[in-house]
């Protein structure tokens, strides 16, 4: 199959060789030698040893650096394509004081990954189990970590999902200009060397799976992530031409031209909305619009990804709330109502209001809705004394523990939708309680 390229190429591309990275290695100035930890390694969820890593790119020693990134982080090598790094290491790197440009860590840690997984090593002994089975749901970023750090404990662990392949959003739903491929299967496969089992397309559909799970595993760790996209229950909604931000996403990144036409209306104020946007810049789109119903103040998106997007051409749309499709036969445009804020509501932004009889169709001929996914409520709803809170799973925050003893949660479950490296921290503090829990009990 055809795959679908970005005509921009990749966001970030990748250090061009052992010359470039050493000069960028050598531009760190080791600030762990000086702080407790280093302002980058305090601004990593994932808590990676930067400066040690990068040290070892400059002694030229690219086994070690992966090392220390795949110690704290075992989809180091993704992370360095998808962090948001502008608003973590590198954002909080020191060099920025001074006006100078940040040190440029992601690309780094992508030369140290890149190239242990392309070119492997002799792999170490798995470790020595020392009894106790847990089962992880979901192999996305969070279930990964935590079937990596449980398993570095000498825990039993075994990945279940129903997908056929790892990576969870990371490989169906992030844009192909962000990321086209990452080294996710090449991550796992580190772990399963380390003794981490997988039953990929093994889908838990049922109560009755679930149980089965219970009875047979000591604890279970929910790395779920959430389910299908929230669509706007709006008329005209099954009108060709409308349609969700992650199928749209999927099929590019399988390869296939997705649904496009020539002025695309893109609903949302998220980080997706804006890469459904930018990507659709790329695929050739003669506009792209952006409609958001509060003001750019208010948006989840990263701010300099709003800016990025504006300058590669994407518009936006202000306090406006779409309130209807029309269209005969396809969609023709979105129409609108104006909007005007007023007090803050649970999210602490403020709430829009519709003013009335300020409608406009705003005309196109695509619409791409991105305004979140839904909560796996059914799912959920099978294990007894798991509650929700907001749509997301209530767990204690230190442990990761949820109302039912057995059950840990991280991730886009719990946290509404994070990042991947959040996902990651999530996840890793919950494999250190699982693992304390398991060892009072075998005590
Ligand atoms: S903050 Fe910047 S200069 Fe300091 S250790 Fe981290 S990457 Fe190096």
């Amino acid at each position: 199959m055809q795959q679908v390229r970005s005509r921009f190429g990749e966001l970030r591309p990748p250090l061009r060789g052992p010359e470039e990275a050493a000069f960028e290695a050598e531009r760190c100035l080791y600030c762990g030698d000086v702080y407790a930890k280093a302002p980058c390694t305090v601004a990593c969820p994932a808590d990676i040893d930067v400066p040690g890593f990068i040290r070892a790119i400059a002694e030229d020693d690219r086994d070690s650096a992966a090392d220390i990134i795949f110690a704290e982080n075992p989809v180091g090598g993704s992370c360095a394509r998808v962090c948001p790094t502008q608003e973590l290491c590198e954002g909080a790197c020191v060099l920025n004081h001074d006006g100078d440009r940040p040190v440029s860590i992601a690309r780094l840690q992508r030369y140290a990954t890149d190239s242990r997984l392309m070119h492997g090593r002799a792999e170490g002994e798995a470790p020595a189990a020392i009894g106790g089975k847990v089962a992880v749901i979901g192999a996305g970023p969070s279930g990964l970590a935590c079937a990596s750090v449980l398993r570095s404990l000498g825990l039993s662990v075994t990945v279940f999902d129903a997908r056929t392949a790892v990576g969870g959003l990371v490989r169906y739903a992030i844009a192909p200009y962000r990321l086209w491929a990452s080294p996710l299967d090449e991550e796992a496969q580190q772990l399963v060397a380390r003794g981490v089992e997988f039953q990929l397309g093994r889908a838990i559909d049922g109560p009755e799976a679930l149980k089965a799970l219970e009875s047979e595993y000591d604890a279970i760790y929910l790395g779920v992530g959430l389910g299908e996209d929230t669509m706007l229950d709006l008329p005209g909604k099954n009108l060709p031409g409308v349609h969700a931000a992650l199928p749209w996403i999927e099929a590019l990144k399988a390869g296939e031209m997705p649904p496009l036409g020539e002025r695309v209306a893109v609903i949302g104020g998220g980080n997706t909305a804006i890469d459904v946007a930018r990507e659709a810049m790329r695929l050739g789109a003669r506009e792209v619009t952006m409609l958001y119903r509060r003001t750019q103040a208010e948006m989840p998106a990263y701010g300099f990804e709003v800016e990025e997007a504006a300058e590669e051409g994407v518009r936006f749309l202000w306090l406006t709330i779409p309130v209807s499709y029309v269209g005969k036969g396809h969609v023709e445009g979105v129409t609108c109502r104006y909007a005007r804020l007023s007090e803050p509501d649970e999210s602490g932004r403020r709430r829009p209001e519709e003013v009335p009889g300020t409608d406009f169709v705003f005309p196109c001929d695509t619409v791409i809705t991105a305004l979140g996914q839904n909560p796996r409520k059914t799912f959920l709803g099978w294990i007894e004394g798991l509650e929700l809170r907001g749509g997301r799973i209530a767990v204690d925050p230190t442990t990761g523990q949820t109302g039912n003893p057995k059950y840990y949660a991280g991730g886009d479950a719990v946290n509404g939708g994070a990042t991947a490296v959040e996902a990651v921290r999530e996840a890793k503090r919950a494999a250190l309680a699982i693992a304390r829990r398991l060892e009072e009990v075998r005590a």
